[in-house]
C-alpha cells in the first residue's frame, strides 16, 4: 500500500510527537506541580541518603560527574538557547570543569580531640532539605555543582531556579536524580517545581522543613534569603576591578585580562568587569588588548549609544544585552564589528555607567590612575564593597599585599585570568556560589553541612 504525501506527514509528525513526547517525561525526575510536594518527596529522599555510608554518597556523585562529561554539549547548548546568554564552547568548558573539579565527599572532615579526659569528635553533619535558588548566567553549572557538595555532605535540594533557565535547570536536576538511581540512590534528591516563580520561592523560604537557604544571584535575592529568618548562604553580585601597574608584564596581563573577561561572553560573577591601569602603562595597555587580543576601540559615540542600549532608562540591565557577544553588542548600535571582535574597550572615568555598573557583557571600561594608591582607591570605589572579586597584575608584593588588604574581596587573582580563580589555569577547586556577602567564600561539600560535636568522657583515649 503506497502512503499519499499528507497520510505520510501525518505519520511523520505523529512520531516527532511520540519521541518529544518521551525525551519530555525521559526529563521528568524531581519535577514537580507544586512547592510543597517537590519540598515532601525531597525530604523522603533526605531521610534514605543520610543513613547513606560515604562510599554510597560518593558513588552518586562519580556518576553525576560521568553524566556531566557526556551531557556536557546538550546542556551548554541548551543554556545558550534558553538563555540567549554566554557561548556553547565555554559552557562545555565550565560543565567539564564542575564534573572535574568539584569536591566530592573528601569535603567532608573529622576534626578529633583525644586526651586524658576521653575523645571528643567534631563532625560535620547534613542540615536536611537545603533551597537554593540559582540564576540564568550558569544555570545547570550552579545546579550541578550546588546538588553535587549538598549531597556529599548528606543533604537533599530543592531548587528555584531563575524563570528565564526553567528548561535547562530542570534538565540537571533530571540528570542528578538518574546518577542517584543507577547508584542505587532514591530519586527526588534534587528537586524543582514545574513553574519557578517569587511565590514558590516564598513558599520555599518560608517552609519549616528548609532549614538552610543558598541564594546565588544579585543583591534582591540575597538579602529576601538573609531576611527570611533562616540561616543563609549568600551569594551576590560584583563588580571585579583588574588594577594593572607599571611593574606587571603589561602584554601579558592584557591578554589574562580580555580572556578572563570575555569568558562566556562575561558572565560569570568573577570576570573582569573593568580595569584601573597606572597611567604610566595604561596607553600600552590598551594598545596590547587591541592589536593582540582583539578588542575594539570605542568611540565616544558608540559608548554613548552603548550606554543607552545596554541600561534602561530607569538604570537596569537590558537583558535582552547580558551575556551577549561583543559583535551583537555592536550590532546592536549599528557598528559591524571587525573580524575576531571579541571585546569593547574605551577610556573613561569610574562614574561612566558602563563602568561602574556590573554589566556581564565584554565591554571592558579602562580608568586610569595617577599612581598605584590612586589606582587602590578607584579600584576599591568601583567594587562598590560587594567583596566579592578583584584582581591585580603586578610583580610587586607588597603592592598585592596593599591592594588586597583595602579591597578585602572573596576572590583574588594574581597575574592572571579571573577564571584561575576557579581552578581554570589555576590551583583549586571550582563552584559558581560563591558566598561574597555571608562570608563562607568559594562554597563546596563541607559549607553545606553542620557541625556536630560528639564528646566520650573519660574514655575511649588509648595513647
Ligand atoms: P537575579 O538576581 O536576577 O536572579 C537570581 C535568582 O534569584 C533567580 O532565580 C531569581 O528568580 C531569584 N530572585 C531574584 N529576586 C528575588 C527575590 N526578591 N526573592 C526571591 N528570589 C529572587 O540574577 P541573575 O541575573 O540570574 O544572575 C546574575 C547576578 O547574580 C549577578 O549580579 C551576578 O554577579 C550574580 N551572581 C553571583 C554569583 C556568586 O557566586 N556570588 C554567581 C552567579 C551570579
Amino acid at each position: 500500500m503506497e502512503m499519499s504525501e499528507s497520510q505520510l506527514k501525518a505519520v511523520v509528525s505523529e512520531v516527532i510527537a511520540r519521541v518529544n513526547l518521551k525525551a519530555d517525561s525521559a526529563a521528568r525526575h524531581g519535577v514537580f506541580d507544586d512547592m510543597n510536594t517537590a519540598i515532601e518527596k525531597a525530604k523522603e529522599a533526605q531521610r534514605i541518603v543520610r543513613v547513606m555510608s560515604m562510599d554510597q554518597r560518593e558513588k552518586i556523585i562519580s556518576i553525576i560527574r560521568r553524566k556531566i562529561k557526556e551531557n556536557a554539549e546538550t546542556i551548554a547548548r541548551m543554556g545558550v538557547e534558553e538563555t540567549g546568554m554566554g557561548n556553547v564552547g565555554d559552557k562545555i568548558l565550565k560543565h567539564l570543569l564542575v564534573a572535574e573539579k568539584t569536591p566530592g565527599t573528601e569535603d567532608i572532615k573529622t576534626v578529633a580531640w583525644s586526651g586524658d579526659r576521653g575523645l571528643t569528635l567534631v563532625e560535620m553533619g547534613p542540615f536536611g532539605v537545603i533551597g537554593a535558588i540559582t540564576p540564568c548566567t550558569n544555570p545547570s553549572e550552579t545546579v550541578l555543582c550546588n546538588s553535587m557538595g549538598m549531597i556529599a555532605g548528606g543533604n537533599t535540594v530543592v531548587f528555584n531556579p531563575h524563570p528565564q533557565a526553567i528548561r535547562t535547570s530542570q534538565y540537571a536536576i533530571n540528570l542528578v536524580n538518574e546518577a542517584s538511581l543507577e547508584a542505587g540512590g532514591p530519586d527526588n534528591v534534587a528537586v524543582t517545581v514545574e513553574n519557578p516563580t517569587l511565590d514558590s520561592s516564598a513558599i520555599m523560604m518560608k517552609h519549616k522543613d528548609i532549614p538552610l537557604l543558598v541564594a546565588t544571584g544579585g543583591p534582591g535575592v540575597v538579602t529576601a534569603v538573609l531576611s527570611s529568618g533562616k540561616r543563609g548562604i549568600g551569594a551576590g553580585a560584583g563588580n571585579p576591578p583588574a588594577l594593572v601597574d607599571e611593574t606587571a608584564d603589561i602584554r601579558k596581563a592584557a591578554k589574562d585580562i580580555v580572556n578572563g573577561c570575555t569568558f562566556d561572553n562575561n558572565l560569570p560573577c568573577i570576570a573582569e568587569k573593568e580595569v584601573v591601569a597606572v597611567s604610566s602603562i595604561c596607553d600600552e595597555l590598551m594598545k596590547y588588548m587591541i592589536e593582540e587580543n582583539g578588542c575594539y576601540l570605542a568611540s565616544k559615540e558608540v559608548q554613548d549609544k552603548l550606554a543607552k542600549t545596554v541600561i534602561t532608562e530607569k538604570g537596569a540591565l537590558n537583558r535582552k544585552c547580558v551575556g551577549r557577544s561583543a559583535k551583537v553588542l555592536l550590532e546592536m548600535v549599528g557598528v559591524k564589528a571587525p573580524e575576531g571582535t571579541r571585546c569593547i574597550i574605551f577610556e573613561g572615568p569610574k562614574e561612566h555607567p558602563l563602568i561602574t555598573t556590573e554589566l556581564m557583557m565584554p565591554i571592558l571600561g579602562i580608568v586610569r590612575a595617577k599612581d598605584f594608591k590612586d589606582a587602590v582607591e578607584q579600584a576599591v570605589w568601583l567594587e562598590h564593597g560587594n567583596r566579592h572579586s578583584a584582581h591585580i597584575h603586578s610583580k610587586n608584593v607588597d603592592r598585592i599585599t596593599e591592594y588586597a588588604r583595602a579591597i578585602d574581596t572573596a576572590i583574588l587573582v594574581k597575574n592572571g585570568p579571573s577564571y584561575a580563580a576557579l581552578g581554570f589555569g589555576g590551583e583549586g577547586f571550582p563552584t559558581f556560589t560563591i558566598a561574597s556577602r555571608t562570608g563562607e567564600g568559594l562554597t563546596s561539600a563541607a559549607t553545606f553541612t553542620k557541625r556536630r560535636r560528639c564528646t566520650m568522657s573519660d574514655s575511649l583515649c588509648i595513647r
